[in-house]
């Protein structure tokens, strides 16, 4: 019987310390540290790299990754239960080697980088010595590629790059950053861009500046979203990642995996949320009785847990696909609808909280606002939500024949009158006792 809805008792253990790993040394960072990107920051360091070693020494260290690239390979349903753990803290990811968006560019430099590239970018990656940062988006558009306009030259064993780049995160703390660009024009739309790996400190990439998220704070400068202008910018031909004209097959090798580690993630960071919300359902009165007692708060409660249920087991047969099919392809529609479900239900579910906590839920001294805001973020980042819903729509349409007659296959009086066609001899028999 395939149907198996409990963890091993060996990983199970595993699961524990994690969780109280990540409790009692990692939760208390989100005070701490600025941002778990920040290579530069002493005490950001003097805190994080201890702990990852204490990973490292459990094995638990970028299990994303197979054994050849120094992780355990546990596949994707065990990665999902870690990452619902991690998915609570700040700096957790980071602690295990498994940050966004450093998992998805190793990913592509592990596929399609040569040796050169492997060796000079993506060790220090995969041992957090560097970091990484993910440069595809331009200010006029991102949900539609075709509209890009940033290019690369060819000028002898350079290629100059020149455009620019709208959110790109983490480039101020990269060393380097993985830039698509128009190589070929004259190919066809999905054939005309490649993929560059340029170190940050190359002359002519400027940061124009560090954009924040909405809850985030301008004066303090921890914007991490940069909008940068590439000017002129030279790197050798040895730095073209993947086939030239092949960048949307090397973004899709990239994307597969992000997303799902996100709707991961986001699982665990719901499940926080519920349970503010029921913890303060069941201490807070008002009008005599506790929150929990009034049917609305019931509902929202009711309403939360189902939805988080539901997402949570769209995640875990998503992640056990991956590790049966072992192909992103034959998963598309599965990774699509994950992404599609995630933001709706992190937004519903903070929403929620926020309300049962009343005016504590709007102030600063509860995440809610930050939460609902980060659910946005969800919607949006590796493809806006309408984007995945097309998918969604077009796989499962793609399983499906038209009907050639005028009536739909399943018209009743058609499947009557197959009905007692079939039956017509045992009708016929008792014919005068119907
Ligand atoms: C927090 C965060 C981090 C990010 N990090 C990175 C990063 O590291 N690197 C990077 O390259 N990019 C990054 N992005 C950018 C992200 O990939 C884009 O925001 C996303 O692709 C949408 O592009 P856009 O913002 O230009 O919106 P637009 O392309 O202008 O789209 C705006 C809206 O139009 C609607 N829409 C778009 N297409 C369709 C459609 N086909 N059907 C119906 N409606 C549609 C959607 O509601 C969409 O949100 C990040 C974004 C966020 C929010």
């Amino acid at each position: 019987m395939a149907w198996d809805f409990e963890t091993d008792p060996e990983f199970q253990e595993q699961l524990d310390w994690i969780n109280d790993f990540v409790r009692e040394e990692i939760e208390p960072l989100d005070f701490i540290i600025t941002s778990p990107y920040d290579l530069n920051d002493p005490v950001r360091n003097d805190i994080i790299r201890p702990l990852q070693k204490q990973v490292q020494e459990r094995e638990l260290w970028a299990c994303h990754l197979g054994p050849d690239l120094g992780g355990p390979g546990y596949g994707q349903v065990k990665l999902a239960l870690m990452n619902e753990i991690l998915g609570r803290a700040k700096c957790a990811s980071t602690i295990f080697g498994t940050q966004a968006p450093d998992t998805g560019n190793s990913e592509i430099l592990a596929h399609f980088g040569t040796p050169e590239q492997k060796e000079q970018f993506l060790e220090p990656l995969l041992r957090n010595e560097i970091v990484s940062c993910y440069s595809m988006t331009e200010p006029q558009g991102g949900a539609d590629p075709k509209v890009f306009a940033t290019t690369a030259t060819q000028d002898g064993d350079e290629w100059v790059i020149n455009g620019e780049k709208w959110f790109s995160s983490n480039a101020r703390y990269s060393t380097f950053l993985i830039v698509m660009v128009i190589t070929d024009p004259d190919n066809p739309p999905y054939q005309q861009q490649s993929m560059f790996l340029v170190p940050t400190d190359t002359p002519g990439v400027n940061i124009m500046r560090n954009v924040g998220l909405g809850y985030e704070s301008e004066a303090d400068d921890h914007g991490s979203h940069a909008y940068i202008r590439y000017e002129n910018v030279r790197v050798p031909k040895e730095n073209l990642l993947g086939p030239r004209g092949g960048g949307f097959i090397v973004a899709q090798t990239r994307l597969g995996g992000g997303r799902i580690h996100h709707a991961m993630r986001t699982s665990g960071r719901v499940q926080r949320i519920f349970d503010m919300m029921c913890e303060r359902a069941i201490s807070r009165t008002t009008q005599g009785e506790l929150l929990s007692k009034k049917q609305m708060v019931q509902e929202m409660i009711a309403d939360s847990w189902l939805e988080m249920e539901m997402f949570r087991l769209l995640v875990l047969r998503t992640a056990w696909r991956i590790d049966r099919y072992q192909d992103y392809k034959r998963v598309r529609k599965d990774i699509s609808g994950v992404k599609a479900a995630m933001p709706g239900v992190y937004r519903n579910i903070a929403t929620r909280a926020l309300q049962i906590h009343g005016s504590l839920g709007v102030s600063w001294e509860m995440p809610f606002t930050k939460e609902v805001m980060e659910s946005f973020h969800m919607g949006l980042a590796d493809g806006p939500t309408e984007v995945h819903k097309v998918q969604v729509a077009r796989r499962v349409l793609d399983d499906y024949v038209p009907c050639d007659d005028l009536f739909p296959s399943m018209h009743l009086p058609k499947q009557r009158e197959a009905a007692l066609a079939k039956y017509a001899d045992v009708l016929e028999r008792h014919l005068e006792t119907l």
